[in-house]
């Protein structure tokens, strides 16, 4: 399916400059999700001449070639709508440098959430199944019952893959509603500049008029009054008009440390669910999960043996399985138990120590010959950007550093660029051995230089 960027272009050639400003420039368009797109006209009698005119010209311009074209689904824009599409927005560039307000124009696109974490690739098991109920309930019905919903545990057990599961269920099912999905970082950064530029009105009304707010890591909120202050107006707001909130943290509310007691109590209001390590039988089907969405084929004595000796968290899992599968297609290796022991085996004990961001940032930037300074500047340069990415992208797997964390000390990013990075090596590492080679060996000097 085309983005709704390139639609639109298609779009204009096929019905002409004219028609295009008349009928479609007032419109606005949801990026495609799940086989549908929303859109949003201006006033019944937009909607009834579009779809009477050109709704299969629409339909049409999402499609590449022999794809089945999008469901388009008409709505007449409300007040509210209009005033959170008004307000201005900046580019999700990249290489955007200010801390940029999640919600966009976006606040319509699946763009805030990452796309591979739905339900449908979300493995239950013991570890898991109370909170994965929980938040099936809270998607088919937000706002009602479970409010707020609170998910906690450990690192990279799954808290951020379910509540943005959270978010693609109710988007499938009400492909209007309105979704934010934002890093606590994120909501302090966004306010930040907001109180600098003096636009809080605007923060303000943003956070406080969608149908969905997705708030990850609530424990970086602690120790920040101002931020937990406006938080709290944010919250009641959205309770009081049931709209749905959900959020995450590492620690139980009561033992999240300078959280004012008012928050913590609110947000056991609604259902609070944790999440375990996976045991054995839900680590194997993790990686048999995790292997069938990259079309590796995974033995099974491989997958037990992996998943008894990579015992922490799924992340952990996730790793070992690109490793493996990156080493194997280097070395031209079947994926056997000795292959997997001898690539594991002395990575494991490795991982136990740690690594600092600035030990990272070294080892790239002597590995990629570019200098530290650029690596946290500004500079766009192919070379310097790539081996930007590969620091972000090396300090998330190494460190249990938010998003937002890791952008700062990159030359002060937004979160979506970190984010953004991850997934661009990650691609890359399928199919680029020689990178996926030269990472290993980083990842291998930096944790045994640390004893
Ligand atoms: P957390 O937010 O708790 O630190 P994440 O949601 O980021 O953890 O999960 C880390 C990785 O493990 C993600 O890539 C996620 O898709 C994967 N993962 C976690 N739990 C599951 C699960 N139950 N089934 C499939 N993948 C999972
Ligand atoms: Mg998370």
């Amino acid at each position: 399916m085309q983005s709704w960027e390139r639609a639109r272009r298609t779009l204009r050639e096929k019905i002409g400059d004219r028609d295009f400003e008349t009928w479609v420039q007032p419109l606005r368009v949801a990026e495609p999700h799940a086989g549908k797109v929303a859109v949003f006209a201006p006033s019944k009698f937009y909607r009834d001449w579009v779809s009477r005119h050109f709704l299969d010209a629409i339909r049409a311009s999402f499609c590449s070639d022999g794809e089945d074209p999008p469901e388009v689904l008409f709505q007449v824009e409300t007040g509210r709508q209009r005033e959170l599409f008004a307000a201005p927005t900046p580019e999700v560039a990249d290489n955007s440098s200010s801390a940029a307000p999640v919600v966009r124009r976006s606040v319509l696109r699946v763009g805030n959430l990452v796309p591979r974490y739905t339900f449908a690739n979300f493995v239950v098991g013991t570890s898991n199944e109370f909170a994965h109920a929980a938040a099936r309930a809270v998607a088919t019905r937000p706002g009602e019952k479970y409010n707020p919903f609170f998910v906690y545990g450990g690192v990279g057990v799954g808290k951020t893959h379910l509540v943005n599961a959270i978010g693609h269920a109710v988007l499938a099912k009400n492909p209007f509603a309105q979704i934010v999905y934002i890093p606590s970082e994120g909501f302090v950064n966004d306010m930040i500049a907001a109180l600098r530029r003096d636009r809080m009105d605007e923060f303000k009304s943003r956070f406080r008029k969608v149908d969905l707010l997705i708030i990850d890591d609530v424990q970086f909120l602690a120790g920040r009054e101002r931020t937990q202050e406006e938080f709290f107006h944010t919250f009641n707001t959205l309770h009081e008009g049931h709209r749905q909130i959900v959020l995450t943290s590492d620690k139980y509310p009561k033992d999240i440390p300078d959280l004012e007691e008012r928050l913590r109590n609110r947000f056991e209001w609604g259902l609070t669910a944790d999440i375990q390590a996976p045991e054995m039988e839900t680590r194997v089907a993790i990686l048999q999960k995790k292997a069938e969405m990259e079309g590796l084929s995974l033995p099974a004595d491989v997958a037990s043996f992996i998943a008894s000796e990579v015992t922490a968290n799924a992340r952990e899992l996730e790793g070992a399985l690109t490793r493996l599968a990156a080493m194997a297609s280097l070395q031209s290796s079947e994926m056997t138990v000795p292959f997997a022991a001898s690539v594991l085996g002395p990575q494991r004990r490795e991982r136990l120590r740690t690594v600092t961001m600035d030990e990272i940032q070294r080892a790239v930037s002597d590995h990629f010959g570019v200098t530290l300074s650029e690596m946290k500047s500004k500079r766009r340069t192919q070379r310097v950007a790539f081996a930007r990415q590969i620091g972000m992208y090396l300090s998330r797997r190494l460190l249990s550093t938010s998003y937002p964390q890791i952008g700062q000390k990159f030359g002060g990013r937004d979160h979506s660029t970190v984010i953004h990075a991850q997934n661009a090596v990650e691609r890359r590492l399928k199919t680029d051995a020689a990178l996926a080679a030269a990472i290993e060996k980083l990842e291998r000097t930096l944790t045994q230089r640390t004893t």
